[in-house]
Order: C-alpha cells, then structure tokens, then sequence
C-alpha cells in the first residue's frame, strides 16, 4: 500500500497550454467509457494492477519510472499546502500508448515532502472551463470531490472523454455521467489520443486464463478453464471490451465452496446462499424453467446473441462460456472480467414462478458491506451499469420487475474491481423464445452503449 505523496505540483503553465489549445472540436469526443483502448490490454500485461493501480493525485509513485520526471522540473513539488501531486503530465506522456500508470506516473525523489505539506482543506477557486478534455492515464480516479480523501466515482482510462467546466492547478471538475466530479488535472489533456496508437497487438483474440497474480485469484477453486476474447472489427472499433457471463455451467462446481467475501466477512443478505455464511457455492447449477429445460442452456443461447449484436456495434467481447461447461467458477469469472474488460455482466434468469420481469441486483445498502473492498471502490459503478441495462430492456419493451433492482450480496460483486452486474431477464415462466432473445440482446446492447455514453 503506498502512502500518499503530499507533494502539489503547479500546474498553471500546464493548464494555461490546455486553455490555449483550446476545444480540439474536430475530434469526435469518444464519451466517458470506462475503457477506452488500452484499458483491459494494458490489464492484461499488468496483472494484479487493478485496484491497486489507480491514480489521480494521491496516488504516485516513487519509483520513477521510465518517464522521469520531464515537466515537474518546471513546477513546485513542495510547500504549496495540498494533498494533490499532479504528476506526469498529459503533454509530456503523449498519444503513443505511453500512458502513465501508477508506476510510471511519478515525481521522483519528491517524497520526502509529504510529512510536511499540510493539508488544504480551503475551498479552492476553479476557473471556469467549457471543454472536452482526455483522460490520459490508466486507472485514473473519478472523484466526488476535488480530494484525495474523497469518494472514488469511477475509474477511466486513457481516451476516455468528459466535459471539463472548471480548473485549478491540480482538480479539474467535470461532468461524469451528468454527475459533478473530479478528475487531477494532470491526467487530463484537451488533446485526444490517437486511438490507433494505443492499440496493443499482444492483445489479439484468443483465450484469456486465469492469472494466479491477479489480485483475488488465490480465491477461486475452479479455473482451469478459458474464458475468449473477441475483437470487434477495424473502423467500427471503440476499444471497450465487454464481458459476457453466460451464467451457471460449471460441472461440479456447485460441490465446490468459495469465500463469500475477499476478507472472508459474513455475507449480508440471503439469496441462494443464506445471509451470515462466509462460503458459497463455487457455481450453482442454476434452475430449471417451468418446461424443464435448464437456465444455462438460455443464459448461454442469451450470451451468443448478446456477443453477436456487441461485436457488430464495435465492441471488444469477452466471452466467459459459449458451450455447455467451463471450468471457471464465480471467483475465477470475475477476476478474469476484472482484468481483461470494461465490465462485466452475467446473465441468469430468477427461480420464481411468476414471469415477474427483468431486475439487476443490486449493490445492497449496508454500510459494512459497502465499506468493504473492492465493493467500497466500486459499488456506484455496479449499480449504474444495472441501471443502465435495466434502462435499455425497459426500452426495448421488456417487462421490468418492481423498480429494476433487487438487494443482494454476491460473490460476483464482492470480487468485482469493473462495473458488474448480475441480471435476471425474467423467471422460471418467463418465454425464451429465440425472439424474446432477440428483444433482450438488444435491450442489453442499448444498456451498454448508454453506460459507456455510445
Ligand atoms: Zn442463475
């Protein structure tokens, strides 16, 4: 765990260069994408980075990093009395996949500051701004306020695009999802990278396995399986990867016992798994419809049809299971979703018996469990992406039970360092017809591109 480096660096001249370049208005804004281009192919080639890689101001590392310390040599690492490092700057890191990361995004030597810089917790003067800015690093924190200490909204990448409505050294405030937030400036530009050149080829379709250094792999029992990625194609690509859980199918796996939570707590809510275990079930086998035939032959027809309309909309998809087994159980699903895509959406269908509609479950409103990592981090993100799905199939006229969302603690979600959402399209009595299929892919495809602002 690093501790934070009180270290400010000035940026003025920085954004006065942004300010003067002004709204780069002939590049399409790609949109707050939680994903943009390297994301999941830098994760892949950074394994265990998630969670722990995460930047805006606090987060710099001491290390050094190829980078050096370029621009910070014309700014002040001391004594400015706030908590916020900027660090490597967006101009000085450049379009050519060189994105900083929490390794490389450092002030060198410029620790030593951080005993002595008191905090500032005076409210500071943004400059009012009106412009699409990028973001220009991995892993780069959304914040609810212009604080280290503050909530993390959201993560994004480098590409990712949001308005900027006002500036000050270090915090830029932004506009993301229509929510007021706030990203460090130094991770944003107002110059769009170039997408081609970000594009990672080591990142070519094919399996993806469970690497035992991502962090939480050490918690799944069940992982000798391959999940597959597939890449959409050229133009039409927008370098966001989505991971389609085709859900249950896993033979044995519902003999099989995983830790509820990472830090091994009581689970909070009941579900197929009772609330106050501390272990569940590795992968149910699912229910069986009303007709006898079993919910994962249709969480997977489902999945097929949803990978089919993704790809042709331009996204990259990961595929869990696209046949009747894989060896891969909830733990192991969703650390390779954590480290390999944008967001992560398994498919089920609910065991009541009376065709109550679609929901997602939600991120459960207890403040243990929500302060609980990596939930704490990204419980919000769970939840709109649910909401942005929900959205979609309601849209697409499918029947949506109660309000769209239902409480529930789930190993998936207790693991989860992408948005993720465990969606129920219908029940026991629900049709599954190759149409209502149809009906729910699309309504699903609409969800995401909402979400990732498509
Ligand atoms: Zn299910």
């Amino acid at each position: 765990m690093m501790t934070a480096n009180n270290n400010r660096v000035v940026l003025t001249l920085l954004a006065s260069l942004l300010l003067a370049t002004g709204c780069q208005s002939k590049y399409q804004p790609i949109e707050t994408s939680a994903a943009q281009l390297n994301g999941p192919l830098a994760s892949l080639h950074q394994p265990g980075s998630q969670g722990a890689g995460q930047q805006d101001a606090d987060s710099v590392s001491s290390k050094g990093g190829p980078f050096g310390p370029m621009e910070q040599s014309s700014v002040s690492a001391a004594g400015t009395g706030n908590d916020s490092t900027a660090a490597a700057s967006a101009e000085s890191t450049g379009p050519a996949g060189t994105a900083v990361d929490a390794e490389t995004a450092a002030s060198a030597g410029t620790t030593a500051a951080a005993e002595t810089v008191p905090q500032d917790t005076a409210a500071p003067e943004f400059t009012a701004a009106d412009e699409t800015v990028y973001v220009t690093g991995s892993d780069v924190n959304v914040r609810s306020s212009y604080s280290t200490s503050s909530e993390i909204v959201a993560t994004l990448n480098t590409g990712a695009s949001v308005k900027r409505t006002g500036y000050n050294g270090e915090w830029s405030r932004v506009i993301y999802q229509g929510k007021e937030c706030y990203i460090a400036s130094a991770y944003l530009s107002a110059e769009e990278p170039e997408r081609q050149a970000v594009v990672q080829p080591a990142a070519a379709e094919g399996e993806v396995r469970l690497n035992p250094d991502w962090k939480y792999a050490e918690f799944s029992e069940i992982n000798s399986g391959a999940a597959m990625l597939y890449r959409a194609d050229g133009e039409k690509r927008k370098g966001i990867t989505v991971c389609v859980n085709a859900g249950h199918g896993t033979k044995g796996g519902s003999s099989v016992k995983t830790l509820c939570h990472p830090d091994g707590s009581q689970k909070v809510t009941g579900g197929s798994t009772a609330a106050g275990a501390t272990t569940a079930t590795a992968v149910s086998g699912g229910m069986t419809f009303s007709d006898g035939t079993p919910e994962p032959k249709v969480t997977l027809a489902l999945a097929l049809k949803l990978k089919a309309k993704l790809l042709d909309a331009g996204y990259d998809v990961l595929m869990i299971r696209e046949s009747d087994d894989v060896q891969l159980d909830n733990i192991a699903r969703t650390v390779i979703a954590n480290n390999a895509a944008d967001c992560h959406i398994a498919l089920h269908w609910d065991s009541t018996t009376n065709n109550k509609g679609a929901f997602y479950m939600s991120v459960p409103n207890n403040s243990a469990y929500r302060n609980m990592e990596p939930v704490k981090s990204h419980w919000q993100q769970h939840n709109a992406l649910g909401e942005s799905l929900i959205g979609g199939l309601r849209d697409a006229g499918v029947k949506i039970f109660s309000n769209g969302a239902m409480e529930m603690d789930l190993t998936q979600t207790s693991y989860s360092t992408v948005p993720s959402v465990d969606i129920e399209l219908g029940d026991k009595a629900s049709d599954y017809s190759d149409a209502t299929l149809d009906t729910l892919a699309k309504g699903l495809l609409a969800g995401v591109n909402a979400f990732f602002g498509q």
